[in-house]
């Protein structure tokens, strides 16, 4: 036997099953007719074709629904032989012929059965599904619209009402889970979030040179799609550009001068009471969406230049037309994606300026705080420039600028 063979063979048996089907459709609006259920016994139809067929009583009613159906419309009766063709299409047919406004002509409804059953073998279920969303279409373009326009709205307003989001403590791993259900407009934002950063060009010219294991690329998708979310959740809403007056979403995180100063290596405390290493302290505190509370050695709390700490607006602005994105060598973050980063840091004196600040995505930001990678500001020409581990050769990001000379 080919492949061929079992693939005809198939066919075969898919016309007789459908012509078998059709018939057998007949038989039970015929014997819906007679009121047959009575001669045997049977409380309804239901329960008696529940009884031959072997189905829920449910399944033998749409059974017999769609069965007087098709003794009313010869069209699509006609169709349920057609290859490709199901019941499952053809309750999709009747139950538009069902909902149709009860504004048309029995000639207009006529129309738009037959065009809906004409189109029904060809098409798959989903097609066949969109397409009766707008059937009206065939008789009257702007009904058709409405119609559409209200289920949308149903289903729109029925979406706002059935989000979900939950996370979990984190575990002993310090890792949290979470999940989420969301309209599919939300969605595709996310989803247009995540793959701009995950696109197959994102980070291919990386540099070798990494010390750490944990910052290494990811690797698979679900890795790539998973940092990529982690990084949007560290950029909502407070450091994104044109959105200066948003709400500041910011976590409040306990830590000790010392270990902002890096003096020390006491980790801090977030609101929620989750640890942070003092490394990543001072990574994060380089950016909005953390507000450190400062403790000093007596546990009272600094007010260590919350005004002066965040570079503002204008200055960001000055800095993405300097850095033009991301300014780490070879990177092609735009700026909207970048994070501000003191290099002095802010936490050891440095001050919130131009010339202090440089933009680095939050990949290259903690590249710059977990590695020995070094920047520094040029200061002929007061543009930053970058120094691989143990190189006093500095390098630059030429992606969007000439060479320096
Ligand atoms: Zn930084
Ligand atoms: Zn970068």
């Amino acid at each position: 036997v080919t492949e061929r063979d079992v693939i005809n063979l198939r066919a075969t048996l898919a016309a007789i099953r459908r012509e078998v089907e059709l018939y057998d459709h007949q038989l039970i609006a015929l014997a819906a007719k007679l009121n047959a259920h009575k001669s045997v016994g049977m409380g309804s139809m239901a329960q008696m074709v529940a009884r031959e067929s072997g189905v829920s009583t449910r399944d033998a009613a749409k059974q017999i629904k769609l069965a007087e159906h098709l003794e009313e419309a010869p069209i699509l009766a006609a169709q349920m032989t057609k290859p490709g063709m199901s019941t499952e299409k053809a309750r999709i047919v009747a139950g538009v012929v069902e909902k149709l406004p009860l504004n048309l002509t029995p000639a207009d409804r006529e129309r738009v059965e037959a065009d809906l059953a004409q189109a029904a073998p060809s098409m798959s279920v989903e097609q066949l599904r969109r397409k009766a969303r707008r059937a009206v279409e065939i008789v009257d373009r702007e009904q058709a619209d409405r119609i559409e326009n209200r289920e949308l709205l149903k289903q729109e307003a029925a979406a706002i009402r059935s989000t979900e989001f939950w996370m979990t403590r984190p575990d002993d791993d310090g890792m949290v889970q979470g999940g989420f259900v969301i309209d599919a407009l939300t969605g595709d934002m996310l989803r247009a979030a995540i793959e701009a950063q995950t696109s197959p060009r994102r980070r291919d010219n990386k540099p070798e040179t990494l010390e750490e294991a944990v910052l290494l690329p990811p690797s698979t998708y679900k890795e790539k799609a998973g940092a990529a979310f982690a990084s949007l959740m560290r950029h909502l809403p407070t450091d994104c550009f044109g959105n200066h007056g948003g709400v500041a979403a910011t976590l409040m995180v306990t830590v000790d001068e010392k270990s902002l100063r890096g003096e020390c290596e006491r980790a801090g405390l977030t609101e929620f009471g989750t640890a942070v290493s003092a490394s990543q302290l001072r990574q994060v505190a380089c950016g909005a969406g953390i507000l450190p509370a400062v403790l000093n050695g007596d546990s009272q709390v600094l007010d260590l230049g919350r005004e002066s700490r965040l570079h503002n607006a204008a200055q960001r602005k000055a800095l993405a037309k300097r850095d033009l994105g991301c300014a780490f060598p070879d990177c092609d973050r735009a700026p909207g994606w970048a994070e501000t980063h003191h290099i002095v840091p802010w936490s050891t004196g440095g001050p919130t300026t131009i010339d202090n600040g440089v933009l680095l995505c939050s990949y290259h930001h903690r590249t710059i705080h977990a590695t020995a990678w070094e920047v520094r500001l040029n200061q002929r020409d007061r543009m930053p420039d970058f120094y691989p581990p143990g190189s006093s050769m500095p390098i630059r990001n030429s992606r969007y600028r000439p060479l320096v000379a």
